[in-house]
């Protein structure tokens, strides 16, 4: 097991650089049940820095699952209103929002795939005015995960169950920087770093991206006035917070309509509790008319079908290979550290913040700037050392941005 000393730094970096915790404010926890003990100890911390009420919605796989086997189904369909209503009345009340995450990957694998669809679907849709205070940045949040059993096993499966834990505690402590001996001074050069690639990009102002490896070769327009994000982000109020811990990427959005080719998965999705694998969806104009998967087809197509949105695009992030993430060597069946280590896009809803004046856009406006709108926002990761990106600009002239699977363009000494 990982000290007490070093959970506590972990609690003090996700509630510093994660939330950005400040004097009277509340902050809304979520967590499994068996992770209580290191919830309890970002609680803790949380008063001693001054929260006014720390509230945790505990979750547990086992409960997820049951309810799955044996609730009805109108029970499933359904997302219960004073849920929404808690997590409103909070966000109106300008809390943090931490979820600490740690869900068994193969939770649901032998769930019927419709079911888990339609509660997905149902949680998509009466949360959406809560999303709209994460996705615009209206209230600082930030998703970090700690090791459970069936997971760490997933990931270690030759280990016995409390050594896998011990491994990825260690792996996690490490991706996160908690192991170097001031871990919010190491995040905040690293914010640095991540600054600079996307004020590169930003200044490049790319009109397309082009995107060659084995199995994919995808033409990606951006849309006008499309701005590169990453690291640290800013709040509404003006808070600076982290929305992912780990985060190695710089990401913008693309074009709705404007996407074209191929690209093939490299790592397995984890979604919902089911695995998606070895999968390669085909574009037109902006739309999957195509798509094939070696393992969870089936999954992949209820996510395609989940509204008209989610057979489109809202997320380009650029991920170099030798991220810490990629460099543990470690496949975590969790999107927060896969798509860390790898280049991916998103399937369905964009972040309005990634293009000028996206936040005060009426729907319409957005569909017209090219942003993807629909209930969900699934990663999908598709970096390789082979993947090789060009950057096209507006006169036509074309730069290498990445060459196998890393910054082709100077990104450190800009
Ligand atoms: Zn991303
Ligand atoms: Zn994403």
């Amino acid at each position: 097991m990982v000290s007490q000393q070093i959970q506590e730094k972990y609690a003090e970096l996700a509630l510093r650089t994660g939330v950005n915790l400040q004097k009277g404010q509340a902050l809304m926890i979520n967590s499994s049940i068996e992770g209580a003990d290191f919830t309890k100890i970002v609680a803790k911390k949380a008063y001693e820095l001054g929260a006014k009420d720390v509230h945790i919605n505990w979750g547990d796989d086992d409960l997820t699952l049951w309810k799955y086997q044996y609730a009805p189904d109108e029970v499933i369909g359904e997302f219960p209103e004073w849920r929404v209503k808690l997590h409103d009345m909070y966000a109106e009340d300008g809390a943090a929002v931490l979820s600490i995450r740690s869900t068994n990957p193969d939770l649901l694998k032998d769930i019927d795939p419709t079911k888990v669809a339609k509660a997905n679907k149902a949680a998509a849709q009466a949360m959406t005015n809560f999303r709209k205070y994460t996705m615009n940045d209206k209230i600082t949040w930030s998703i970090i995960s700690i090791p459970t059993g069936d997971w760490a096993q997933k990931i270690f499966p030759d280990k016995s169950r409390e050594d896998a834990i011990a491994s990825l505690w260690e792996a996690i402590i490490k991706i996160v920087r908690v192991d170097q001996e001031d871990p919010i001074k190491a995040w905040d050069e690293h914010n640095e770093t991540l600054k600079t690639a996307r004020e590169v990009l930003n200044d490049k102002n790319y009109k397309k991206l082009v995107f060659k490896a084995p199995g994919t070769d995808l033409e990606m327009e951006l849309p006008e006035g499309h701005i590169w994000k990453g690291g640290s982000a800013v709040s509404e109020k003006g808070i600076t917070f982290n929305p992912n811990m780990p985060t190695e990427e710089v990401f913008s959005m693309p074009h709705k309509y404007g996407v074209n080719g191929t690209v093939s998965s490299t790592k397995p999705l984890n979604y919902g509790g089911s695995l998606i694998d070895n999968f390669t969806l085909t574009f037109k104009d902006g739309k999957v008319v195509d798509f094939k998967a070696e393992q969870g087809e089936d999954t992949l197509k209820h996510l395609l079908e989940t509204d008209e949105g989610a057979s489109r695009l809202g997320e380009i992030a650029l991920v170099p290979h030798e991220s810490p993430v990629s460099q543990s060597g470690l496949l975590f069946y969790n999107t927060l550290f896969d798509e860390n280590a790898s280049c991916h896009v998103a399937l369905g809803k964009a972040y309005p913040t990634n293009v000028k004046g996206g936040s005060a856009m009426s729907d319409e406006e957005l569909d017209k700037a090219g942003v993807n709108d629909s209930l969900t926002h699934v990663d999908f990761m598709f970096g390789s050392e082979q993947l090789d990106i060009d950057g096209v600009k507006a006169d036509g002239t074309t730069e290498a941005v990445f060459r196998n699977g890393t910054w082709a363009l100077d990104i450190k000494n800009k």
